[in-house]
């Protein structure tokens, strides 16, 4: 068969009926009805339906009685009608079928490990589609659960939106420049990944955790407008909608201030929630970080439904309750939500024991105030410590009327006020089915603190790059620090982060300050960031920028439950690759070549020569580098191991210690399942082990 005159299978159409044509592609589904069988063939243009017809073509029979679900194949044939009635409407090309003439097995496949094809062969039926499949089984077998059509048009569409984003940077001049992986540490509030270099023995360098500053370095070279489509990697704790490596939407540009990149990124999200038919009313609203905390408890407010906090704490200045007035003494706040017309919904009972009792205790307060609005009063269990001006007051203050349903925390913290009402405004519009979908509420919050408390003193809440709102202030003070704005800038859509940036320092002075204040050493400085500062003494020009989480912005485009969706070739949700099984031990021999083995170098691991000291030999022979301060306790460890075997020595017999293989059944702890871990499969986790009895360890029956 001639590839080159191959048809796409999703391409043909009644107007094609009695074209000969060939396809070539996978075999989606099969129905064998005896004379005939019917076969679904699959291209990443679609589906065509194949008859293969032993009455028209007996010298097929053969080959198609031996075909299975997911053979790759060839076929040539006539394209015809289908008979009325036998029309398939879910698929693009079910008016037509291809007859076939001749059929190539051009390599067959195995028994699947699950289920590939998602549309039935009858009209009206659809299979399950990826989600009725174990996650880590789709990940093992991913080149295959990526043949599913609707994971192919998730990559096609991640296409259009890498493509509309470098179309439209391009369109506003910017350049798209690549920077280093193999790099120095970049601060973005994770852990770096590391790479032990051969060539340095004990040198590492660190995958960016962004390319924060040789994008601010790209300014400096006077390039005016930087973007790059980045992979980034940061070795945070697992969080579900998380992976190790990701790839940013990154930018920077020259002689700019915040209204342009508030403008180039309306633009830009615009575009790209276009290809999934999401129109993006412009321009976004802004929201500062205080209201955003004050209003809606997060930095990342969903706007798609009400339920804004109402600041209560005024009312209660002069109460006879005790719980509030003791919390207004003590310097706390009372804030509080509206629930329109759910009081149907939220009993007494469902707000008392389960809300107060039990949910706003387990988001972190203390308890939570409840009044519904019932007759033109309000009712609840403490109401009656109100005085009447105080009712009246929340009802003004709540917009309150019949069939509502207010929710109040009081604590002596703003924090744990804004937090529990916060987590409390979501869980209520989840439970009630008060987030619309298909509604997207982009917003900016801006203003953010420059710093954020530690236990100690402070951190930057962006990176330490990014302008303060003010420079004249004291490095060592750490209230006026925690009073500090910055000039970062956050683009926030249904509750989620969508990216963020900043504008940056550029005063070689400011940025000494911005690090002093973080309790940076003057050699900190010149260890880490040394070639950058010394950038900035060469006429930096004012800029700024910021970066896009794609995988975050594509899943919400397309809808998908999970950014592993978007992603070809994820890590599960333990950072872990269940294809290649990545991460994997290495050999010693590797570790020796990089250093590892030796981390402290001549010095701590002596050689043969040295022989005469215990610990030096031993040091050796495991290739382990002892460092000096580690001695005495080995010392110690190594005599104590030696009495042993004095003592052992000293028990009659033939002196070998005795070993007896036990039976030993493992059953799953009642409530839990039995699981087998990869590391069983790939046979690490056994690899020490004396002795095996099949997936069992065996163990001296002493330790029985
Ligand atoms: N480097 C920042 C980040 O990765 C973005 C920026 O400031 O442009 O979050």
């Amino acid at each position: 068969m001639n590839f080159q005159n191959r048809v796409p299978c999703g391409s043909l159409r009644p107007v094609d009926a009695g074209r000969m044509v060939q396809a070539a592609g996978w075999v989606d589904a099969l129905r064998d009805h005896g004379e005939v069988i019917f076969a679904h063939l699959r291209d990443r243009s679609g589906i065509v339906q194949v008859v293969f017809d032993w009455n028209r073509a007996p010298r097929l029979r053969e080959t198609a009685r031996g075909l299975k679900e997911e053979f790759c194949v060839a076929v040539a044939g006539t394209v015809v009608e289908r008979m009325p009635g036998t029309e398939n409407p879910s698929l693009e090309t079910g008016d037509v079928e291809i007859i076939a003439t001749d059929l190539t097995v051009l390599n067959p496949a195995k028994t699947l490990p699950f289920l590939i094809s998602e549309k039935g062969m009858t009209a009206g039926v659809e299979l399950a589609g990826p989600g009725a499949v174990a996650e880590d089984l789709r990940l093992q077998y991913r080149y295959l659960d990526l043949r599913r059509p609707s994971m192919q048009d998730h990559f096609i569409k991640r296409h259009r939106i890498v493509k509309r984003v470098r179309d439209f940077l391009d369109e506003r001049g910017f350049l798209e420049i690549e920077t280093p992986v193999l790099t120095k540490s970049t601060p973005e509030g994770a852990r770096d990944y590391l790479v032990p270099s051969r060539v340095h023995p004990g040198h590492f360098y660190a995958l960016p955790q962004s390319p924060q500053l040789f994008k601010q370095l790209l300014m400096i070279s006077g390039f005016e407008r930087y973007f790059q489509i980045v992979r980034c990697f940061r070795d945070e704790d697992l969080r579900p909608n998380r992976q190790p490596e990701f790839t940013q939407i990154d930018l920077e540009a020259s002689f700019i201030d915040e209204e342009f990149i508030y403008e180039l990124m309306e633009e830009l999200t615009v575009r790209m929630f276009a290809v999934g038919g999401i129109e993006l009313p412009r321009p976004f609203p802004r929201m500062t970080y205080r209201e955003a905390m004050d209003t809606t408890g997060s930095d990342r407010p969903d706007l798609r439904f009400g339920l804004r906090f109402v600041e209560a704490t005024d009312i209660f200045r002069n109460t006879n309750y005790a719980i509030f007035q003791k919390i207004i003494q003590a310097g706390g706040c009372v804030k509080g939500i509206n629930v329109k017309g759910q009081s149907d919904v939220l009993s007494k009972n469902v707000l008392q024991n389960e809300y107060a009792k039990q949910i706003v205790p387990s988001l972190g307060g203390k308890g939570m105030t409840w009044m519904r609005v019932a007759g033109g009063n309000l009712e609840s269990n403490i109401v009656q410590f109100f005085s009447e001006a105080e009712r009246q007051e929340i009802l003004r203050r709540f917009e309150a009327e019949e069939g509502d349903v207010l929710m109040l925390i009081a604590d002596p913290s703003y924090a744990v006020v804004t937090s529990v009402l916060g987590k409390l405004r979501l869980h209520v519009a989840e439970r009630l089915g008060l987030i619309p979908s298909n509604t997207y509420c982009p917003l900016w919050v801006t203003e953010f603190p420059l710093f954020e408390p530690t236990e100690d003193w402070v951190t930057s809440c962006h990176h330490p790059f990014t302008a303060p709102d003010r420079v004249d202030f004291d490095p060592r003070n750490r209230d006026e620090l925690l009073s500090l704005r910055s000039r970062a800038y956050d683009l926030v859509m249904n509750g989620e982060e969508l990216g963020g940036g900043s504008i940056r320092i550029h005063d070689k002075k400011v940025q000494h300050k911005v690090f002093e204040a973080l309790g940076l050493t003057p050699e900190d400085i010149a260890g880490k960031f040394g070639f950058f500062v010394q950038a900035l003494e060469y006429g930096a020009p004012p800029h700024g920028g910021i970066a896009l989480g794609l995988d975050r912005v594509t899943a919400m485009i397309l809808g998908t439950a999970s950014i592993r969706d978007v992603i070809a070739f994820p890590k599960n949700r333990s950072a872990y690759c269940p294809l290649t099984q990545a991460p994997a031990p290495v050999t010693r021999q590797q570790l020796a070549e990089l250093g590892l083995l030796n981390l402290g170098g001549e010095t701590v691991l002596p050689g043969m020569e040295k022989e005469g000291d215990i610990i030096d030999t031993l040091s050796w022979v495991s290739r382990i580098g002892v460092v000096e301060s580690e001695r005495s306790a080995i010392h110690a460890a190594v005599r104590q191991a030696e009495r042993l075997a004095e003592k052992i020595q000293a028990i009659p017999g033939d002196g070998e210690p005795l070993f007896a293989v036990i039976d030993i059944t493992q059953p799953p702890r009642p409530g839990t399942e039995a699981r087998i871990s990869p590391f069983v499969q790939s046979g690490e986790l056994l690899k020490n082990a004396p002795a095996l009895k099949g997936d069992y360890f065996k163990v001296a029956n002493i330790l029985e």
